[in-house]
């Protein structure tokens, strides 16, 4: 479903602490590659980190980029309805989730309106962001940021 929009290279952050979290992350990233004019043309490895300002077990999360017809707000959209399907609720802030999907990168845009910030504006602090985020973009994240958020607990899987 083209709609004659330039084709843009997103990327994606996938995590899920709740079920089996390790299949969402990778039953979403198929699914990714099902959303309508949307190519998955990077998926990382699985991490697993513990919670940041957040509670319950350990999170897996993965990174994924795809290029892709959609617009931002259409992406996001799209985003929150994977995650609706796989059960997400949104009890409290931070609260564990079965899927979680957000919108790190859309092209070169900066985004701010009241429903999206892009980029992400914690991406930089988490390093379950930056870890997969540089194994399939190295270009995207320095050495400095990486060095950053050194002492977070995370492992490849
Ligand atoms: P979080 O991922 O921050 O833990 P949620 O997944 O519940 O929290 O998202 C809360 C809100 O963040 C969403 O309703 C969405 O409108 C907003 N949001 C703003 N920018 C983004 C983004 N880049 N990616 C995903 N959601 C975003
Ligand atoms: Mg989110």
């Amino acid at each position: 479903m083209e709609d004659g929009r330039d084709l843009v290279v997103a990327c994606i952050a996938l995590g899920a602490n709740l079920g089996d979290a390790a299949v969402s992350v990778l039953a979403a990233m198929d699914a990714l590659a099902r959303l309508p004019g949307t190519t998955v043309t990077h998926r990382s490895g699985l991490y697993q980190s513990a919670p940041v300002e957040a509670s319950g077990p350990d999170f897996i999360n993965a990174v994924a980029e795809i290029s892709t017809h959609l617009s931002a707000p259409d992406l996001l959209a799209q985003l929150q309805a994977l995650e609706y399907e796989a059960g997400r609720e949104r009890p409290y802030a931070n609260a564990p989730r079965t899927l979680d999907l957000d919108l790190l990168l859309y092209g070169d845009a900066a985004i701010n309106s009241p429903s999206l910030t892009v980029p992400h504006p914690r991406m930089a602090q988490r390093a379950f962001v930056l870890l997969p985020l540089a194994e399939i973009a190295p270009q995207r994240v320095s050495a400095a940021q990486l060095e950053a958020v050194r002492y977070q607990f995370i492992v490849r899987l």
